[in-house]
Order: C-alpha cells, then sequence, then structure tokens
C-alpha cells in the first residue's frame, strides 16, 4: 500500500500512539489502515453416511478437492457465509450443523472456520467455481488431492467427532 485510499495522500509505516504493531498510515489525512487476517468460513455437508466435497475450477489449487468455503461477507453471519458458499460452489441447500474446527493460517493471514453440515434434500451440482461436486464416502475420501490443510484437518476432525465440539489448530 503506497497511498491512502482515502485521499490519495502518501502512505508510511509506523507505530502509532498506544499501539505496538507497525501500520500504514496516511502521512497526510493521518488516517490508519489497519490490515488484519480475513476470516474463511465454509462447512462439510453430510448426506446418507457420505460427505460432499467440490472440485476446484479456479486457482489457487486448482483441481483439488475442497469442502464449500469462502471469504466471509460484510454483514453476513458465519453460519450464513457457510450456506451461502455451498449453494455458490455445490448448488446444495444445507442445514449448518455444530462449529467443528477454527484454523489459524499464519502464511495466508486468514482464520477458517468450518461447520458440520447436512444436505437438506440430496441435490448438488458444480457452480461456477466448481469443475465437479460428489460425495464420498470416508473409505473414499482423495486424501491426497485435497486442496487445503485446514479442509483436510476439517475432514479428520468430522470422521473423528460426528457430533461434537470445536477442534483448533494451526499451520
Ligand atoms: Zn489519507
Amino acid at each position: 500500500m503506497n497511498y491512502c485510499s482515502d485521499c490519495g495522500g502518501p502512505i508510511v509505516l509506523e507505530v502509532p500512539g498506544g499501539d505496538s504493531f507497525q501500520r500504514h498510515v496516511c502521512s497526510a489525512c493521518g488516517i490508519i489502515h489497519y490490515k488484519n487476517p480475513l476470516v474463511v468460513v465454509g462447512c462439510v455437508p453430510e448426506w446418507q453416511g457420505k460427505l460432499l466435497l467440490c472440485k476446484r475450477a479456479i486457482e489457487p489449487r486448482m483441481g483439488y478437492w475442497t469442502a464449500p468455503a469462502g471469504f466471509l461477507e460484510l454483514d453476513e453471519t458465519l453460519e450464513e457465509g457457510a450456506a451461502r458458499e455451498t449453494a455458490e460452489e455445490a448448488c446444495a441447500r444445507v442445514e449448518i450443523g455444530s462449529m467443528l474446527a477454527a484454523v489459524s493460517v499464519r502464511h495466508t493471514n486468514q482464520v477458517h472456520i468450518m461447520y458440520r453440515a447436512r444436505l437438506l434434500d440430496g441435490k448438488f451440482a458444480a457452480g461456477a467455481e466448481s469443475l465437479e461436486v460428489r460425495l464420498f464416502s470416508p473409505e473414499e475420501i482423495p486424501w491426497q488431492d485435497i486442496a487445503f490443510r485446514s479442509v483436510t484437518f476439517s475432514l479428520q476432525t468430522l470422521l473423528a467427532d460426528p457430533q461434537g465440539g470445536v477442534h483448533t489448530t494451526s499451520f
């Protein structure tokens, strides 16, 4: 970030008074442009003992399998975001269940929140960001071709603890 998105003034890196981190501060208007991790939210939909995964049609990790997930939007709850992403990527309607995993992903500055979920009617299809969407029995899960470590963690956690609480990790 070189120029202020509010006034166009030059940005400097400095530690504002009372702060302990270096920030992008506008030298013209003084506004502090905070950069903080983004929230990615998703779910692992279950249907008749199988889990729904999407083969990614976009980078990063095109061609690899993921659970429906994406960036949380403004004015949206985590549960609404998880259901929306499932509608967009898998053309499926879900009932969102309990929170499954909260993963700190340091290298991308993201927090991934994943939910247990259930398909409402068993219907699904590939959305614009998916090449293919299908149900996998636990034995069929393509562990070598999962797009993201947080998804691998969520799938492992769900199989080990289908009803239970929130599991956390960091990468
Ligand atoms: Zn400014």
